[in-house]
């Protein structure tokens, strides 16, 4: 496994194994601080890719003022042994001055599935995602590139991106991985405190709940407003849950479905304090018409 800084260094690795291999290049950018969750989609690269390339940075063009920038979890020799157990051939860890050696200038922005969601309760966010992502698109070149559903309107907005730009490069979505008591994992998990730990398994609970409402249902029978009731009323039993977001939703357009009655899948997104600590989850379901 080869860790490289900067671009050039990375750009002139995978030049070398394209002259010499015509299998595939993979992709999995991440913020590091690597949890199993990062490693089955890394897992998923070595299944999929000849060579599979893994970047670490902390991008700070997509926290907001007041957000966790500073204070977000880093551990740069526990998530190259992870790296290296996971197969992985080239880490790309790049400082925020090579990324950005001169303030920004462009931005990609998409539209339409950003104005709800994560997109509503952080303001800029999608914003900075698009332009790493798009960025690190530019400089690794990937055949694939994996995300994952944890966050499922980062996906959608990638996959919009990739549309309307015409990018050389397929998404693989891949499915969130949860702890033994259902909590999805996150590099955030670890600012919980023993209790909004423990408190923090009503998100998963209450997909849970929605999901065994939903059972058998066709779309018509019931409104995303009764479904957010539901959720809502469970995750509001936990005293320390503060709600940022609830909301049921067409998935991948992320529209309110409310009105056509022709949707298939529908997604169940939560975004919820703990404390300081924002988690989000959630489930995507198909619903007959
Ligand atoms: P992050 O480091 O949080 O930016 O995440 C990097 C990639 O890992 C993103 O595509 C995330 O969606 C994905 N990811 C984060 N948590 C999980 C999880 N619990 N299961 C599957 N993928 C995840």
């Amino acid at each position: 496994m080869e860790v490289v800084q900067t671009i050039a260094d990375l750009r002139a690795r995978v030049k070398a194994y394209r002259r010499k291999n015509d299998q595939s290049v993979g992709f999995v950018p991440t913020m590091g601080f690597l949890h199993d969750g990062h490693a089955s989609l890394l897992q998923k690269a070595r299944s999929q890719s000849g060579l599979v390339v893994l970047s670490i940075f902390v991008n700070p063009l997509q926290f907001g003022p007041g957000e966790d920038f500073e204070r977000y979890p880093r551990n740069a020799e526990k998530d190259l042994a992870v790296a290296e157990a996971a197969g992985v051939d080239i880490v790309f860890m790049p400082s925020v001055d090579e990324m950005y050696p001169t303030p920004t200038r462009t931005t990609v922005s998409v539209s339409e599935v950003t104005t709800r969601l994560c997109g509503a309760s952080r303001p800029g966010h999608f914003d900075g995602v698009a332009t790493v992502v798009s960025k690190l698109f530019h400089i690794v070149q990937p055949d694939q590139a994996f995300f994952g559903l944890k966050d499922a309107q980062q996906v959608a907005v990638i996959e919009q991106m990739v549309l309307d730009l015409n990018l050389p490069v397929e998404i693989v979505p891949c499915p969130t991985l949860r702890e033994n008591d259902g909590l999805a994992m996150s590099s955030r998990n670890v600012y919980l405190s023993p209790e909004e730990r423990q408190q923090a398994l009503v998100l998963s609970q209450s997909l849970q709940q929605a999901k065994a409402f939903i059972e058998g249902k066709s779309a018509s029978s019931f409104t995303s407003q009764e479904l957010e009731i539901l959720v809502r009323d469970h995750i509001q039993t936990a005293p320390l849950a503060v709600i940022d977001y609830a909301e049921v939703l067409s998935y991948p357009t992320l529209e309110p479905f409310e009105h056509s009655h022709s949707i298939t899948t529908l997604i169940i997104a939560l975004a919820v304090k703990f404390g300081k600590t924002r988690l989000i989850d959630n489930l995507i379901l198909q619903v007959r018409k």
